[in-house]
């Protein structure tokens, strides 16, 4: 992409309005642009963001086994008065009436649209285990809504729901999620440590929430030290094969959040030295909830001996938008944001010292094309900037790399190549160049 031709609308000065330090960096870095109170544009740059992040939440749910579809944002009272929760759920749900005077809700969560769907369809315990999912935006009438995506009104989630014939199975389904979990996070570049919740709202008996420590952090949370520097499943675990013991491995040590907290089982089982209580971002949620929809929605199975029993299922919530904030929080300096390769939005910054000048043009035309072959994203700034506002501009919305291409350097035939996150610079030819970063960016 050249920057000459792209939409990077940059904010020189700090937006008064955010009080942490992800959400002014969205702002100035062009990202978003708040239209009313919790609710975003998405700019080109943030977008981009947001959709590796979709990406790597498919992969890592089609690696688990769900299987994705799409439900609307729109959804009709009367599925809320089948489970009981239209009136349960209060001022948070956005109430809407159709020309008709019908009742109309925007979806907070998706557990009645999908039990009804199920019932439709589903009939036998052969048709089982099953996990659909959707990655779609929700809404919630945020008392607060504050620090830009982290907690919108409007935001994108991904919500899968497991169905099973019995509870068995279905820890079977939730355990894995469980692992699918660990891997997305990893993958953004994260620690997310899954902790003992309360179900909530949506209700249950099993649950976790995925938890990033942060100062900025909502929640007050508490767990062992150990967790920080645990070993993530790889991309060859077979998700087929028992996960038991990799969850009971990741659930061993003492994690929860203030809701559930025990101090006198925090303090008593974790040594003082290992001891965290800190704050942190919830990016996550799994839930056992077993028949609590089912039941009230008449969504039953037949089982091998021909007898009809509710489905048991769970829910497991990913915070899409929410997590560009949690990984912002987690990867920052002073200059702006360092992106983790796998979810940056371009992957290299190709900065033109003097465009109109033969050498430099020539040299940065020629590194662009074969980069962009390559499979790399380079965001090319051939505009006619000075060099100072151009350095930090790069710095500000953080791609890995930058290669600054000038008539100083080609006179002696290099570029300087700048690792975003380490600050380490380099002097390297064009081939040198290429061959670095296609080492660093490519798998
Ligand atoms: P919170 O406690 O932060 O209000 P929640 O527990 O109500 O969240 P869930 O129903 O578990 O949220 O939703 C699944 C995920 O969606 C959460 O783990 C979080 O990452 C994300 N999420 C929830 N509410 C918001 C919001 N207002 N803005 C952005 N993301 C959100
Ligand atoms: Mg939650």
């Amino acid at each position: 992409m050249r920057l000459s031709r792209y939409f990077l609308p940059i904010l020189k000065e700090t937006p008064k309005e955010a009080e942490i330090v992800s959400h002014r960096l969205m702002l100035r870095a062009g990202m978003i642009r708040q239209q009313s109170a919790g609710i975003y544009s998405w700019l080109p740059l943030g977008l981009r963001v947001l959709r590796k992040i979709e990406r790597i939440v498919e992969e890592e749910q089609a690696r688990a086994g769900a299987i994705q579809m799409l439900m609307p944002t729109l959804q009709s009272a009367d599925l809320w008065r089948e489970s009981g929760r239209y009136d349960a759920y209060g001022k948070e749900m956005l109430r809407i009436q159709d020309r008709h005077e019908r009742d109309m809700l925007y979806g907070p969560t998706n557990e009645e649209m999908i039990t009804d769907i199920f019932r439709s369809y589903v009939r036998s315990y052969k048709d089982l285990p099953l996990n659909l999912y959707h990655i779609q935006w929700k809404f919630r009438d945020e008392v607060r809504p504050r620090f830009g995506v982290m907690r919108g009104r409007e935001f994108l989630m991904k919500d899968a729901y497991s169905f099973d014939i019995d509870q068995e199975k279905a820890v079977e389904s939730y355990n894995r999620m469980f692992v699918a979990y660990l891997r997305t996070y990893k993958r953004m570049g994260l620690t997310a440590i899954p902790m003992r919740a309360e179900t909530g709202p949506i209700g249950g008996d099993l649950s976790h929430e995925f938890i990033v420590l942060a100062e900025t952090g909502e929640s007050a949370v508490f767990c062992h030290a150990d967790y920080l520097t645990k070993d993530v499943p790889g991309e060859d675990l077979d998700f087929n094969s028992d996960l038991t013991p990799i969850v009971k491995d990741w659930t061993s040590h003492y994690a929860a959040t203030e809701d559930v907290v025990d101090m006198a089982e925090f303090e008593g089982t974790v040594p003082e030295e290992k001891r965290i209580s800190a704050r942190g971002i919830e990016v996550g949620q799994t839930f056992y909830f077993g028949t609590k929809y089912s039941e009230p929605m008449g969504a039953k199975v037949a089982t091998s001996e021909g007898t009809e029993v509710p489905v048991h299922m769970g829910s497991y919530g990913v915070g899409v938008s929410r997590l560009l904030g949690a990984i912002i929080e987690a990867n920052h300096d002073d200059e702006g944001i360092i992106w983790p390769a796998s979810v940056a939005p371009f992957h290299v910054g190709l900065i033109n010292l003097k465009p109109g000048d033969e050498l430099s043009d020539g040299a940065c035309e020629a590194l662009y094309a074969k980069l962009e072959a390559a499979g790399i994203e380079v965001l090319y700034d051939d505009t006619d900037t000075r060099a100072g506002a151009k350095f930090a501009t790069m710095d500000l919305i953080g791609l890995p790399f930058q290669v600054v291409a000038g008539p100083r350097g080609l006179k002696d035939g290099v570029l300087e190549v700048k690792d975003r996150r380490t600050g380490e610079k380099e002097l390297l030819s064009p081939e040198a160049t290429f061959d670095k970063l296609k080492a660093a960016l490519t798998v």
